[in-house]
């Protein structure tokens, strides 16, 4: 069965672009010496476990609707553990924790939810961020803008495209660290698990892998030294 498993080719989504944990190179793949969080870890794993993959870029809402069809085997794509996902999709252990939070342009006027009654927020399609926003649009009144990728939705704020966004904390403070011209407004609004996935019931030995190979990481002080290669620095 273990020899079986390490023939076969994983096919493995991941998300376009979200920095620190998707970062794409100039040819827009993930091969180069800085591809963010999620590609090293996953590179790490699976020469630990002997295994291999093939990365599937694309966009995250696609990668979840390919995961739940079973067109991909397994996703990580700084991705939030959440009880509604938990009905379709198993997860791994966790490997770092973050949540949604409200960023708006350096020079906004913006300085609480309060402020964004009748103004236009982003969101990624498909995400805690895009849930959570739903969820509190009719109290605060603000309108909702749809994205496939974090880049794109903060650009157009900085752009003045749009009045705020809404996306993981983590991912939006190492942008602007580097220079997104983006300003977080008030605090981190939930906390949540981030964690590799496969559609539920199937490629358990593939998640068995990822554990098994994190639990490595994570012994070693590997992963601290990946997750800190992109959050103490400039990469
Ligand atoms: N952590 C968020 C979620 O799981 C965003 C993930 C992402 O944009 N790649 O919905």
């Amino acid at each position: 069965q273990a020899q079986a498993a390490s023939k076969k080719t994983y096919i493995i989504g991941t998300d376009q672009t979200f920095k620190p944990f998707e970062i794409q190179d100039k040819d827009g793949t993930y091969n180069g010496k800085n591809p963010g969080i999620d590609i090293e870890i996953l590179r790490e794993i699976a020469k630990h476990e002997n295994f291999k993959y093939e990365l599937k870029i694309m966009s995250f809402n696609a990668d979840v609707q390919a995961l739940q069809s079973g067109q991909i085997d397994g996703m990580i794509a700084g991705m939030s553990v959440t009880e509604e996902r938990k009905k379709t999709i198993d997860f791994s252990n966790s490997y770092y924790t973050d949540g949604v939070c409200l960023a708006v342009a350096e020079d906004s006027k913006i300085t609480s939810m309060k402020d964004l009654k009748g103004k236009t927020v982003n969101v990624k399609t498909g995400t805690t961020s895009a849930i959570y926003a739903k969820s509190i649009q009719k109290k605060y009144g603000f309108k909702l803008k749809y994205y496939t990728n974090s880049n794109t939705s903060w650009a157009d704020v900085k752009a003045g495209n749009a009045d705020a966004c809404f996306d993981d904390g983590p991912s939006l403070r190492y942008g602007i660290a580097n220079g997104t011209g983006l300003r977080i407004v008030g605090k981190q609004v939930s906390n949540a698990p981030l964690a590799f996935a496969v559609k539920k019931g199937e490629n358990q030995e593939l998640l068995k892998m990822f554990n098994d190979g994190l639990a490595w990481l994570k012994k070693t002080g590997r992963l601290k030294k990946i997750v800190n290669k992109y959050t103490s620095k400039k990469v």
